[in-house]
């Protein structure tokens, strides 16, 4: 019975080789140590606060309501009351005559969106640009589709007038990103305000993106989840609507972002139907189906905000102007204390320099992990603040390059501001005392 059940043990490796080397995950890592430890946490990126009364409402009636077949299986790319309202409000951004049908398609949040458009599009040996600091999850799935990504960074330059630095002293160096695209790019992975630094691409730099993807025949993965949230009058430019970029962009979007309710995990992709066509076959063979009810009252929100279009009711007026002034409040707190913030032109992230607090953690010489990750475990055990280190935003060779730095959410509600910014002014106390 003994050899018996010793042969019985499989002693072949269990994993499929495109696993290999993507398994650990930061977010696993970092949401454990902050339920375990944090008082406060402003490290994943969702607010605390609730989403807006109407969103609820809808979902409440789509839940109670008579309707009774939402309950059911809905079309597979995307609920129809959803799919069309998605197609009229994105038609009119991006000045075009989106069909619901063919140019819209639903799916698990904006991760899921992700993950079709890197299976649907990449081939081994494809290559695929991402810019540091990025998103981390494009690494792993461009990976898993087994293509190579291929990494270029935003370059910080410190501003010489003494204000703070702001997400746009971030940019491209032109050359540096021209010499990425090769005959073996296939596409490029745009994220636009960007996670984690906040960063809202201009025109110009959107332009610049947009001539080398025509010139080297490069599809745009537009990933656009905060495109509601800029702030100083800033304002969010759809690549998709640049001259050319049409044809070869998909633009992916999250009502968890829009509407302030990421465990709904619904979100969306817009493009030509050229291009959504591979994204129906990716997502067929998956996950088929997303949850009929959130999606009915998502697109309830969205014909609520169609009649409010730019008006001070719409919720993405109000939003972003809440959120500027959490950006500020936070921004001041983090400068009174000397952890140095990086202001962002947009999302609900904020990116601060560690450095003046690097004697209270010292570094280990030769250690594999980079500062700022032991910084962030170090800050969420010993003063109860979790935040997310920007290494975390790097790609492996990188995550050195970059490691005084550690990412904030400010989606919070005025007391969790309020707490971190206690913590902030006791920790700078301590500090400063003999
Ligand atoms: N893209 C970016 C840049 C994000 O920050 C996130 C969420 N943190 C997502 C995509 C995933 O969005 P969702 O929650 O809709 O899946």
């Amino acid at each position: 019975i003994l050899s018996l059940s010793l042969q019985a043990k499989m002693s072949r490796p269990m994993q499929a080789r495109r696993l290999e080397g993507i398994d650990k995950n930061i977010w696993v890592e970092f949401v454990k140590l902050a339920t375990t430890y944090s008082k406060v946490n402003l490290g994943q990126g969702f607010p605390d606060f609730p989403p807006p009364d109407f969103l609820k409402e809808s979902f409440v009636r789509a839940l109670s309501g008579e309707n009774h077949m939402l309950h059911q299986y809905t079309r597979a790319f995307g609920h129809p009351p959803l799919v069309k309202i998605l197609a009229q409000f994105f038609g009119k951004l991006l000045g075009q005559d989106l069909d619901p049908m063919t140019n819209v398609m639903v799916t698990v949040g904006a991760y899921q969106a992700l993950f079709c458009c890197f299976q649907a599009f990449v081939d081994e040996d494809d290559e695929v640009i991402i810019i540091e600091p990025f998103f981390d999850c494009y690494e792993p799935m461009v990976k898993m589709a087994g293509g190579t990504p291929v990494f270029v960074p935003l370059r910080p330059k410190a501003p010489k007038d003494g204000r703070l630095m702001s997400s746009a002293d971030w940019q491209l160096d032109p050359a540096e990103l021209a010499s990425k695209f090769s005959k073996r790019t296939k596409a490029i992975v745009l994220n636009s305000p960007n996670n984690p630094l906040g960063k809202v691409f201009s025109r110009g730099e959107l332009e610049l993106i947009a001539d080398l993807c025509v010139k080297h025949d490069v599809l745009c993965i537009s990933d656009e989840v905060y495109e509601w949230l800029v702030y100083d009058g800033k304002e969010h430019i759809r690549i998709a609507s640049l001259q050319g970029m049409w044809d070869r962009t998909v633009t992916i979007g999250s009502a968890g972002k829009t509407f302030s309710a990421t465990g709904w995990k619904v979100g969306w992709i817009v493009g030509p139907n050229r291009l959504l066509q591979h994204l129906r076959t990716v997502h067929q063979n998956s996950v088929y189906h997303c949850a009929t009810v959130a999606q009915e009252a998502v697109a309830q929100g969205f014909q609520r905000e169609l009649k409010l279009y730019g008006k001070p009711e719409s919720y993405f007026i109000q939003l972003p102007k809440e959120l500027q002034q959490k950006r500020d409040w936070l921004v001041q707190s983090l400068d009174a204390v000397g952890m140095k913030p990086i202001v962002p032109e947009g999302t609900y992230f904020l990116v601060a320099d560690i450095s003046e607090f690097k004697s209270d953690v010292p570094d280990v010489p030769n250690s594999e992990e980079p500062y700022d990750s032991r910084f962030a475990k170090w800050m969420v055990k010993n003063k109860g603040l979790a935040a997310i280190p920007l290494s975390a935003f790097y790609c492996g060779a990188h995550k050195n390059n970059y490691n005084h730095f550690i990412r904030f959410c400010f989606a919070k509600e005025e007391a969790t501001l309020k707490a971190a910014n206690d913590i902030l002014q006791k920790w700078k106390q301590e500090k400063t005392s003999p």
